[in-house]
């Protein structure tokens, strides 16, 4: 069966000060869930959240990494380095990445593979842009991420990999899709998926959402069928919110 799962993504905010306290907020609001709970700090206070939340039920998971093993890649981060230091969980593709330091599909294969290699687990980002979904083109694009980054791996790899559709126009806008649009990407993500691989791998996939998840919609987000979590931004920065999203399965 597959795993309901909510991940905060922290992006490039909480210095240590404030990833300390945001911790200490974290233990104080955490009750037992049925989502598995994971956070996402930037590089530097990884190993101080790690260290901090080491005995209790919340994975501290790396935001991104480098496809190389090691070597010559000023300012980057490797899959060992992550590993070395108790990191199990990579978030790869987020759409800030592809946009701003322009990861393509080919890059992202080439991560995939490294984190997989190191046997690391992959949350895997991907969405359409505002104009593909105007032209009526969301589920081709969609189709064609996953394909190039993921469709040369086997189905047992899939043990290794979650998804996270996040439409582009819903990250961090305020805008967030209804329960409806994300249940039929949701499905169809899960249709291509069988197509390939056959159903079993298909429905052991955790495909999250994401996009302006917040306490007040991430319940009816969560109650679709095909829908086995959230990637939060915006609202994993207070555990209040957060924990309400967590608690909202
Ligand atoms: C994200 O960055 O992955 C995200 C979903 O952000 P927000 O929740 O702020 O839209």
């Amino acid at each position: 069966m597959r795993k309901h799962i909510v991940a905060g993504n922290w992006k490039m905010n909480n210095d240590l000060p404030q990833t300390e306290s945001l911790i200490t907020d974290l233990k104080k609001q955490l009750q037992t869930s049925e989502a598995e709970v994971m956070i996402a700090p930037s590089f530097t206070n990884l190993w101080h959240a790690f260290e901090a939340l080491r005995l209790d039920d919340i994975e501290v998971i790396a935001q991104n990494m480098h496809f190389a093993e090691n070597g010559a890649y000023t300012g980057e981060v490797s899959a060992s380095m992550l590993t070395s230091i108790g990191i199990k969980t990579v978030i790869l593709g987020h759409s800030e990445r592809r946009a701003y330091y322009n990861e393509s599909d080919a890059d992202l294969a080439k991560k995939v593979d490294a984190a997989l290699v190191n046997n690391m687990r992959v949350i895997f980002c991907f969405g359409e842009e505002l104009s593909d979904r105007k032209a009526g083109n969301e589920e081709s694009v969609v189709k064609s991420q996953i394909e190039s980054a993921l469709f040369h791996l086997s189905a047992d790899a899939f043990n290794h990999i979650v998804l996270a559709y996040e439409p582009v126009w819903a990250i961090g806008t305020g805008e967030t899709a209804t329960p409806e649009q994300a249940q039929d990407m949701h499905a169809f993500i899960r249709k291509t998926l069988t197509d390939k691989y056959g159903e079993t791998t298909a429905n052991n996939v955790s495909i999250l959402y994401g996009g302006s998840v917040k306490p007040n919609n991430a319940k009816e987000i969560f109650s679709k069928p095909d829908v086995d979590g959230g990637l939060i931004g915006g609202a994993s920065l207070k555990a209040e919110d957060f924990f309400a999203i967590v608690n909202a399965f």
